[in-house]
C-alpha cells in the first residue's frame, strides 16, 4: 500500500498541529504508558471493562449516529436515541455530528475525485488519517446538510461538543477511576487507548474499506466487501454495498454479516427508539447484481477467441433479455404488491403473482449464470 504523492497543484490547506501531532503520536503514547502502568500500578478488572463498554458506545456513536442517521437519513431515531447518539459520537473525538456529516456526504458524492475529503486514490494514509492533518476550507462549508442544521438536538451538539467531549473523554474516566483508585489508569484505559480503538476502527473505513475486498454490488469507485474490515468497523465492512445503496440502514445484507449497527437499530425498532428503517428492495439489488455479471460477461467476450465471440455475444444477449424482462416484471408486481398493502386491498391472485414472478426471474438468472460455466476460457 504505497502513498501516492498529491499532485503539485493541489491545496490540501495548512497543517494543522493539533490533529497532526495527536493523531500521530496517541497510538505510540498508549502504546508505551499501558504495561508501564500495569507494570507500576497494577491491573483492575474496571480499567478493561470501562475501555471496552466505552469503545462499544463510541463506535457504535459514530456507525449508527453519525453515520447511518445523520449523515445518510437511512432510518429516523426517538429524541432519547439521538441524544444517546450524539453524546456517543461526541465520546469519539471526530468532531461534531453535522461537520461529520457534512464532509462525509461530499464522500458519497465525489468518491475517488477533486471533492471528496477522504479520496482512496490517493493512498492509504491519506485516506485513512492524514486529511485530518489539514485545515480545509471545505471543512466548514455546511450547505449539504441543511436538513441537520434545523434539528435542535444536533444544533445543540454542534455548539457544545467540546465541552460534551470533555465530560465523557475526560471527566467520566476520571470520576470511575476516582471511584475504584485508578484515576490515572482509568484515564489511560478507558480515556486515551479507547479514543484510539475507536479512531482507528473509523479510519479503517475510509481506508482499508476501499482496499481490501471484493466488488459485488459495482466498480464505479473503489469501495470494497469485506468481513474482515467489518469486524474491525463495527460491521461498516460491507462498503461496495454502502456506496451502492447508502440509504439503505445496513451495511452487512445478509442475517450472519457482522453488522452490529444493523442490529442495534433493528432491536431499537422493536423497543420503539427507531422507526421507518430503509431497505432496497430485493429487485434493485439484483439490478445491480446483474449489471456486474454483464460487465463480466463483456469482458470475458472481449478475450475469446473472434470465431466463437459471435455465436457466444448472442447466447450471452438472448439468456440477457430473459433476465431484463423477468426482473422488470418481479419490479412490478412488487410495486402493485406495495400499493395494495398501502390500499389494504391485496388478494390471493396478487400474492400468488408475485411469487411466480419472483421464480421466473430466478430461473432466467440461473440459466443466465451458468453461460459462465461453459464459455470458452480467453485466448
Ligand atoms: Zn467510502
Ligand atoms: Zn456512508
Amino acid at each position: 500500500m504505497t502513498d501516492h504523492a498529491a499532485p503539485r497543484d493541489r491545496d490540501d490547506g495548512p497543517i494543522l498541529w493539533v490533529n497532526t501531532l495527536f493523531l500521530s503520536l496517541s497510538p505510540f503514547v498508549a502504546a508505551a504508558l499501558i504495561p508501564l502502568y500495569l507494570w507500576y500500578s497494577g491491573s483492575h478488572w474496571a480499567l478493561w471493562a470501562a475501555a471496552f463498554t466505552l469503545w462499544i458506545f463510541s463506535g457504535l456513536g459514530i456507525t449508527i449516529g453519525y453515520h447511518r442517521l445523520f449523515a445518510h437519513r437511512s432510518y429516523e431515531g426517538s429524541p432519547l436515541w439521538r441524544f444517546l447518539s450524539l453524546i456517543a459520537g461526541a465520546s469519539a473525538l471526530q468532531n461534531s455530528a453535522i461537520v461529520w456529516a457534512a464532509a462525509h456526504r461530499r464522500h458519497h458524492q465525489h468518491t475517488d475525485h477533486e471533492g471528496d475529503p477522504y479520496d482512496a486514490t490517493r493512498g492509504f494514509w491519506w485516506a485513512h488519517m492524514k486529511w485530518i492533518f489539514h485545515d480545509n476550507d471545505r471543512a466548514d462549508d455546511l450547505s449539504n446538510v441543511p436538513d441537520l442544521k434545523a434539528d435542535s438536538l444536533v444544533v445543540w451538539q454542534d455548539k457544545w461538543y467540546w465541552a460534551i467531549a470533555l465530560v465523557v473523554n475526560v471527566g467520566l474516566p476520571l470520576g470511575l477511576g476516582l471511584l475504584i483508585g485508578h484515576p490515572w489508569g482509568m484515564l489511560l484505559f478507558a480515556g486515551l487507548a479507547r479514543i484510539v480503538f475507536t479512531h482507528q476502527a473509523t479510519f479503517c473505513i475510509n481506508s482499508l474499506c476501499h482496499i481490501l475486498g471484493t466488488q459485488p454490488w459495482s466498480k464505479n469507485n473503489t469501495s470494497k466487501d469485506s468481513w474482515i474490515c467489518a469486524y474491525l468497523t463495527f460491521g461498516e465492512g460491507y462498503h461496495n454495498f454502502h456506496h451502492t445503496f447508502p440509504a439503505d440502514y445496513r451495511n452487512g445484507l445478509r442475517w450472519y454479516h457482522f453488522d452490529p449497527a444493523k442490529w442495534a437499530i433493528w432491536t431499537g425498532n422493536h423497543l420503539g427508539l427507531t422507526s421507518n428503517l430503509k431497505r432496497t428492495e430485493a429487485p434493485i439489488q439484483w439490478r445491480k447484481k446483474f449489471e456486474r455479471q454483464t460487465e463480466r460477461y463483456e469482458t470475458s467476450l472481449s478475450q475469446i477467441v473472434p470465431e466463437t465471440n459471435e455465436d457466444w455475444s448472442q447466447r450471452i444477449e438472448s439468456a440477457r433479455l430473459q433476465v431484463d424482462k423477468n426482473l422488470t416484471r418481479w419490479s412490478q408486481k412488487l410495486r402493485e404488491y406495495h400499493r395494495a398493502c398501502r390500499d389494504g386491498q391485496v388478494s390471493a391472485s396478487l400474492l400468488r403473482s408475485v411469487r411466480l414472478s419472483r421464480r421466473a426471474f430466478r430461473r432466467a438468472w440461473k440459466q443466465f449464470l451458468a453461460l459462465e460455466q461453459t464459455m470458452p476460457q480467453p485466448a
